[in-house]
């Protein structure tokens, strides 16, 4: 069936519900009319490329629940496309609403279009890092033309979503340079857009050609997650004029898209200061007219390196619960090397304690239902039940199994023994003997 709209946008400001929309709207608990005001405005992204046919949709914004994503991909030291696989598969059995391909070695198009055919996740990809292997060409050697032509094929391939570095200029070469940045520009897409201009002396062709970009995004419709390329790369650097100069150009190109009907999110710091989080959230809301926030951590601290899984997890809950909408995940591998399967898991569970954590304090309905069904199961001590509501039940399984209390009181656990507080508790509030020793 031909639809008569371009982009879920489109759709929602002809005042057309999308099957898309009522799906979304479903799993967030809302009128499906109240959804596609929040579409038609840009405050929700639906990621939904024509060509996704596979796709779970989900909506993206900051009255929704938290979404979040994990990236995977195969590098030049790390090229199983079997293993990545096996990770999409474990990160949706998880709870991950989004993948992105981050393959950066050999040729990345089987499996970019094994995951579109198979992972109902959204799909996001950084087409900058494909150019360089597309063409087997040095970065220099490529032209504004050639990035574009990736887009398209990016496009065409059936992705949902794709982060590009608009948002640096010529300009932002020069205040790098001036600058004393500690760190620079941590962004790897950023890098390379900077690496570009810098060799050829050009504008950023993902800023020149914008408006060809939205004419690819707008036929197919791919949502552009604007890059931070200037994200801060250390906690010295957050919220620096390099980071606000570019969020405010993200917000000049926020307005361009959504004049032509294109979805968009705003990607965000970065390593941020816990204490500067909220006021992080409320200038992006501010500069980019209320578009889905897309947040990188943020790492609270540059300390922790084996557990920036959790500075992460700290930051994300924070920002989601002052207007983030998504959250890139953290694995305890980064900063050290490529995720293995562990750290993948380990890294979308400290995502979603962080989502979830959020969604709680948002007051979202229904968010607290889990926590309320596991207190009435910790009430009574009915550990099935706890594990249905876990997180992670697999782990909470495998930790109590393997340290039963050894008296034989299985209905508590070895942390309190016979002195467990809930058993003492149900047994004093029945008029029960308490036996202790
Ligand atoms: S033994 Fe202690 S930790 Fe375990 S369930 Fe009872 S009160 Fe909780």
């Amino acid at each position: 069936m031909s639809r008569n709209y371009t982009t879920q946008m489109d759709a929602a400001r002809q005042g057309i519900i999308t099957r898309e929309m009522e799906i979304v709207a479903a799993k967030e608990k809302m009128a499906a009319e109240d959804l596609r005001a929040l579409v038609a405005e840009g405050k929700v992204a639906i990621c939904a490329n024509k060509n996704h046919k596979a796709l779970n949709p989900e909506g993206v914004g900051s009255m929704l629940r938290t979404k979040i994503n994990v990236n995977l991909g195969v590098s030049r030291d790390c090229k199983d496309y079997d293993l990545e696989m096996q990770k999409v598969m474990s990160a949706v059995d998880l709870g991950a609403e989004s993948i992105m391909d981050l393959s950066s070695h050999g040729n990345t198009q089987p499996f970019r279009r094994k995951l579109v055919a198979e992972c109902p996740a959204m799909i996001g990809t950084v087409p900058i890092y494909d150019s360089v292997i597309h063409y087997q060409r040095d970065l220099a050697e490529l032209t504004a033309q050639d990035f574009l032509d990736v887009i398209r094929l990016h496009a065409e391939d059936g992705v949902d979503f794709v982060t590009l570095h608009c948002g640096i200029t010529q300009d932002t070469v020069r205040q790098i340079r001036n600058q004393s940045r500690k760190m620079n520009i941590v962004s790897r897409g950023g890098s390379l857009v900077f690496a570009w201009m810098s060799m050829t002396g050009e504008e950023n062709p993902f800023y020149e050609y914008f408006d060809e970009i939205l004419d690819i995004c707008a036929e197919y419709d791919v949502t552009i997650s604007l890059g931070d390329a200037c994200r801060p790369g250390c906690l010295a650097d957050a919220t620096d004029n390099c980071q606000i100069d570019e969020l405010s150009r993200l917000g000049e190109l926020v307005e361009r898209a959504w004049k032509r009907n294109v979805q968009v999110m705003v990607e965000g710091p970065g390593h941020v200061p816990l204490n500067q989080i909220a006021a992080n959230m409320e200038i992006q809301k501010t500069l980019c007219h209320g578009a889905p926030f897309y947040v990188l951590g943020p790492l609270v601290t540059d300390i922790a390196p084996g557990y920036d899984h959790i500075t992460a997890a700290i930051g994300g809950a924070v920002a989601a619960m002052h207007g983030a909408a998504f959250l890139c995940y953290v694995t305890p591998a980064e900063h050290l090397a490529l995720p293995n399967l562990d750290d993948v898991r380990q890294g979308i569970i400290a995502s979603k304690i962080a989502a979830h954590a959020a969604d709680i304090a948002k007051g979202l309905p229904g968010a607290r239902e889990a926590d309320d069904k596991m207190a009435a199961a910790r009430r009574v001590l009915d550990w099935e039940a706890q594990f249905a509501c876990a997180l992670d039940a697999e782990t909470a399984q495998r930790i109590r199994q393997s340290r039963m209390p050894e008296d034989g009181h299985s209905e508590t656990c070895s942390m309190c023994g016979k002195f467990c507080a809930v058993r003492s508790m149900n047994k004093a509030l029945n008029h029960e003997y308490i036996d202790i020793l």
